[in-house]
């Protein structure tokens, strides 16, 4: 088959997976799961055929995907792909554009900068950061913890790209007790061991206590965050940062899905977070742009420029190359999907979709409270943190649930006991969708 009836079939097939999405279960039953048992056979000595592989992949594999593109999704904050931004990812896999430099790809270091730009102005940043548009929070975490160590170390004198870390003055860690696994793993990964990090209690909404910040000092990462995972709650920015900015100290801000509020009527949850050194956020998250792509936004640009810096003699670039603020060297360019996303929502756009999905959560969070369930947090976001009675009778209602299809949605552990956690992110999400979510809980619960 030729390339282009080969592609045009896979257009054909995505869109029929698309036509069903809403009727898709949002996790495949036992019987897809087993059909993933074609897929073990052993790699072929000579190849096979494009189009037959096509087909397995979609009649075999199409049936065992999560409905995370759907509107019943209500898992993690997973979100699902704005048609604007499915259709820029598709136009760039026949582009397919190795985006390190402009030298390598001119009209994606032009969107990408013009994306930045973007992003800096709806999340309401200083003007001046640099943004590196990575594959994960994770990945940008780690870019925007790389500069802060190597500023940190280089105000004590100490010149980290040469010496390392052996015998480098000691970098004090504070993170909250609620701080993201990822944040955890990045901060593993750059030397600081865990037992290391000096946790910050948290209060019963899982922000930092601020009044029980340990003292910081010029040689300090104090770590804070924008959406708790559980609860969707924002650390105390104003006073937390005011304490790290009297002491010298770098504040990071992991907002992987939360730092969107600031787009949005909810705007007063990140107050003073514009003060921080560095922030990283998701796209593949709340902003409904597919998988993968993040940002690493750094206050002072050459210092993340610095840190990630990946020229060689034979590919020199600009310090604001997104070879040169991110991890990847070749790399996808996953701000054009960010771009595209931004360009048909505008302001307005942005505001709506966090807005509608806070307003859903509390919604939803009204009708189970009256239905009898507890509501553990506040919902001041897009996050509804429920027990139903018993540890055994909260477990026993999601699977009830689940099993109707009526939504997808995560067992967590808040304040030592189990509980499920309902997220709203999807942009198919609508009202009926959470109001039929709400009438199965109800009904598990009543039954
Ligand atoms: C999802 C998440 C992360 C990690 O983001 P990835 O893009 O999956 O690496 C970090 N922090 C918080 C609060 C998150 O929800």
């Amino acid at each position: 088959m030729q390339e282009l009836e080969l592609l045009a079939e896979a257009d054909e097939r995505a869109r029929e997976y698309l036509t069903g999405i809403e009727q898709r279960p949002p996790f495949p039953d036992q019987a897809a799961r087993d059909g993933l048992a074609v897929f073990a056979e052993a790699l072929s000595d000579h190849g096979q055929d494009a189009a037959e592989t096509l087909r397995m992949l979609d009649i075999h594999g199409s049936p065992a995907t999560t409905a995370s593109n759907g509107p019943r999704y209500f898992g993690f904050v997973i979100g699902a792909a704005l048609p604007a931004a499915a259709a820029a990812e598709r136009l760039m896999l026949a582009w397919d554009q190795c985006a390190s430099s402009y030298d390598n790809s001119p009209v994606s270091a032009t969107i990408e900068r013009i994306a930045a730009l973007w992003l800096l102005d709806v999340l309401d940043l200083p003007r001046e950061s640099a943004v590196g548009f990575g594959t994960s929070a994770t990945a940008c975490t780690l870019a925007c913890l790389s500069a802060a160590r190597r500023v940190l170390l280089a105000r004590q004198g100490w010149d980290f790209d040469r010496d390392g870390l052996f015998g480098a003055p000691e970098i004090k860690v504070v993170v909250s007790e609620t701080v993201h696994i990822t944040v955890r793993k990045a901060l593993r990964l750059l030397g600081f061991g865990t037992a290391r990090l000096i946790v910050v209690p948290v209060d019963a909404h899982g922000r930092i206590d601020a009044d029980r910040l340990p003292s910081l000092d010029e040689k300090t990462i104090l770590c804070l965050q924008a959406g708790e995972v559980n609860t969707g709650e924002f650390d105390p920015f104003t006073p937390l940062i005011e304490a790290a900015g009297k002491a010298n100290a770098w504040v990071h801000v992991d907002g992987a899905f939360g730092l969107w509020a600031r787009a949005s009527s909810r705007r007063a949850l990140t107050e003073g977070i514009e003060g921080a050194d560095s922030w990283t956020t998701d796209g593949h998250k709340w902003l409904n742009t597919p998988y993968d792509g993040a940002v690493a936004i750094c206050r002072d640009a050459e210092a993340l420029a610095q840190a990630m810096n990946a020229d060689a003699v034979y590919a020199t670039a600009s310090g604001d190359a997104q070879k040169n603020l991110t991890l990847e060297f070749s790399r996808r360019a996953r701000g054009i999907p960010i771009w595209a996303a931004l360009r048909t929502l505008g302001r307005a756009g942005v505001a709506e979709l966090v807005d509608r999905h806070c307003d859903e959560a509390a919604w939803l969070a009204d009708r189970l409270r009256k239905g009898g369930f507890d509501v553990l947090n506040r919902v001041v976001l897009n996050q509804v943190l429920v027990r139903c009675g018993d540890d055994e009778r909260t477990a026993q209602v999601r699977q009830t649930v689940l099993d109707t299809g009526a939504g997808w949605f995560g067992n967590t552990v808040w304040q030592g006991r189990p509980a499920f956690r309902i997220s709203l992110s999807s942009w198919r999400t609508r009202h009926e969708d959470v109001a039929r979510l709400a009438d199965a809980l109800v009904a598990a619960a009543g039954g």
